[in-house]
């Protein structure tokens, strides 16, 4: 599975209500990763990790269940002291106490000289994850959001990702994404790729969480390659994201926010599309960019909804 955050996690754990755990990969966007308190921070890798592990903070979308904030709150003490132009003690990305040993544990490793890949996998084990997860790549790879004439503060201005999405909260408008470093950057699993029975590109915003995978070398080429076992699952429901700004970067970087908005980004590398019902009246549009449609629930409200949505997209494509 090429996966994002939020979306990829809940369907992974339909998945794996389904399929041995240990056959599955996940492939996983780290163009969202940052260093903040010079920790190093994987969101979309820990979201799968957490979520698997049933460890998750549902509620919230991100983080640990049962979390405290006495680092974070401590952080405030030095608010006033800081020196101008100092970016030291953020506030404004928020860290849990439990969730900061998972950053010092990864930190620590990759100081040791271990890659990314590896430390990825020793925490997957460290939470008894059966799923594999392996990051997009072992090199940093940097999404950059060029924000368009607008109110803001950063109008103009080209920002890191969770910048925009966090600091601003993702309300400032989007003239241009781009992806530092993907040029040189090593895509660490075409092999799996080309050996899968199957190849899910999960419910995840397809600008800045499929779209960097898909920027690294070999990527596209290996998908079209397996095109007919290929399939999509649309993160654009009714003309809408879930949550997140999918579908107002689409508009602001001129596609159509919706599934035949999707269907035209994923058609050359992907042969089927899943959609929801809310969506069913727009088949023939999908089919008519050379994709397969099929048509089910796709709102992962439940672990329930989410492993019926598995079990289609199963028996869709094996
Ligand atoms: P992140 O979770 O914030 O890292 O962002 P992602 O790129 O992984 O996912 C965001 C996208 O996932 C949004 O466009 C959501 O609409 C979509 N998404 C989240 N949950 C679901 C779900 O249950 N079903 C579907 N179809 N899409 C979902």
């Amino acid at each position: 599975m090429l996966s994002g955050g939020v979306g990829a996690a809940k369907f992974l754990s339909g998945l794996v209500q389904l399929v041995d755990p240990q056959s599955v990969t996940a492939i996983v966007n780290t163009a969202d990763d940052t260093i903040l308190h010079g920790l190093n921070i994987s969101p979309d890798i820990d979201t799968l990790t957490y979520t698997l592990a049933g460890a998750i903070d549902t509620k919230r979308g991100w983080g640990l269940r049962d979390e405290t904030w006495r680092a974070m709150n401590s952080l405030l003490r030095f608010e006033n002291i800081r020196p101008v132009g100092s970016l030291a003690a953020p506030t404004w990305f928020n860290l849990g106490d439990a969730d900061l040993a998972t950053h010092f544990y990864r930190t620590a490793r990759l100081q040791e000289g271990a890659t990314l890949t590896q430390v990825t996998d020793e925490i997957r084990r460290a939470f008894d994850v059966q799923v594999r997860i392996i990051p997009m790549c072992d090199q940093t790879v940097s999404t950059e959001i060029t924000v368009a004439s607008c109110d803001a503060s950063v109008s103009g201005q080209t920002i890191s990702f969770q910048e925009y999405f966090v600091r601003h909260q993702h309300s400032v408008p989007v003239q241009s994404v781009g992806f530092r470093g993907s040029e040189t950057a090593i895509f660490g699993a075409l092999d799996e790729l080309r050996a899968s029975d199957a190849i899910v590109i999960a419910p995840s915003n397809p600008i800045v969480s499929i779209g960097p995978l898909r920027a690294l070398a070999g990527v596209d080429e290996a998908l079209t390659a397996r095109r007919e076992k290929v399939i999509a699952v649309s993160p654009i429901i009714a003309g809408a994201a879930l949550k997140g700004p999918a579908d107002r970067m689409l508009r602001e970087l001129g596609h159509e926010a919706s599934v035949v908005g999707i269907a035209r980004l994923y058609s050359s590398v992907c042969a089927t599309l899943v959609i929801d019902h809310a969506d069913k009246d727009r088949r023939s549009e999908i089919e008519a960019t050379g994709m397969h449609c099929v048509v089910t629930n796709t709102v992962m409200s439940d672990p329930i909804a989410a492993r019926n949505l598995a079990q289609v997209v199963i028996e869709s494509v094996m």
